[in-house]
């Protein structure tokens, strides 16, 4: 039994058909600068033919960005261009495909889904997937069920106040997560220093292009003191934020990926650990906090984990 995952993201689509558990084929474009949501369901059946088409293939299943409802509305998604308005992503791409059954979720939801059952959480029953990245994102997982809340976006936790009244975070929050653990605003904070007369490494690998999770890496690396004092911040945050949520739904596994996560790789997430430990109310709770092991794949093997237990109805 064959599904399709496609994770969309704000610069390329990537799908795979996923099979008893295992990545058959994958497939790749660039998301469409033009053309709005439409153009972008025409790209995700060009990936879909791209991947064999849709012939002995159950469902499909999405991982959007931004805020998806149950039936498959993207209310928002500020990084895909020209989708300013809620659009019925799942309907249309199935009306594409021949009325073939299609699931859409939030891309972090799926990612989390996707290391629940086939990466670092797998066995684990109460679970939070953080994912670091440009900005954070994160997916709950209760008794076994992705938590999604009756809007969506249960588990947003890049918005969660970890320093009340600090500093200014890119939805207009202040003291936010994301403010101190995402790439975009370790980025903008670096450029600031630079303004008042801190110079680093980061800023200058940042002059031609905008930076990426190596050029931090590669900051880090070379010991550049913005940069070092900048992680060490993101992973204070990230560890407060973790006890936080700990302390209040009893997570036994907290599972930390995404782009930043992964390049920094399995020592950033052991301070993580520590970090969020120190702040735990039970100091010997049995917390598990693992980096994610699925890599750039998760989202798409989610995506199509989504299908299968929404469409099949299978849960496991
Ligand atoms: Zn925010």
């Amino acid at each position: 039994m064959s599904h399709i995952g496609i994770d969309l993201g704000g610069t390329k689509i990537y799908g795979v058909v996923l099979d008893d558990g295992n990545v058959v084929r994958e497939a790749k474009r660039k998301t469409p600068v033009r053309g709005g949501p439409m153009g972008v369901v025409d790209a995700i059946a060009d990936v879909v033919s791209q991947l064999g088409g849709t012939d002995g293939v159950t469902g499909v299943g999405i991982g959007a960005p931004g805020a998806v409802d149950a039936l498959g509305v993207v209310q928002r998604a500020p990084n895909l261009p020209g989708w300013d308005q809620p659009f019925p992503l799942g309907g249309a791409v199935s009306e594409c495909l021949g009325g073939l059954a299609v699931a859409v979720d939030n891309d972090v939801n799926v990612g989390t889904l996707a290391e629940l059952r086939l990466g670092a959480a797998q066995g684990s029953a109460d679970v939070l997937g953080i994912f670091v990245g440009t900005g954070v994102g994160g997916g709950v997982v209760l008794d076994g069920a992705l938590r999604r809340g009756p809007t969506g976006v249960a588990g947003e936790l890049g918005h969660m106040v970890v320093r009340q009244g600090a500093r200014k975070c890119g939805c207009g929050g202040r003291g936010h997560l994301e403010a101190y653990a995402g790439r975009w605003g370790m980025e903008k904070r670096a450029r600031r220093l630079a303004a008042d007369g801190q110079d680093s490494l980061l800023v200058e690998l940042g002059k031609k292009n905008r930076l990426t999770s190596s050029s931090f890496a590669k900051a880090l690396a070379a010991d550049d003191e913005v940069t070092v004092e900048l992680l060490e911040e993101a992973v204070a945050a990230l560890g407060t934020a973790i006890a936080s949520c700990v302390a209040l739904l009893d997570l036994d596994t907290v599972v930390v990926g995404g782009g930043l996560a992964d390049r920094l790789g399995p020592g950033f997430v052991e301070r993580v650990d520590s970090a969020a430990r120190e702040q735990l109310f039970l100091k010997d709770a049995p917390l598990r906090v693992v980096p994610a092991t699925l890599g750039d794949q998760g989202g798409a093997i989610g995506a199509a984990r989504v299908a299968l237990e929404s469409v099949d109805g299978a849960d496991r």
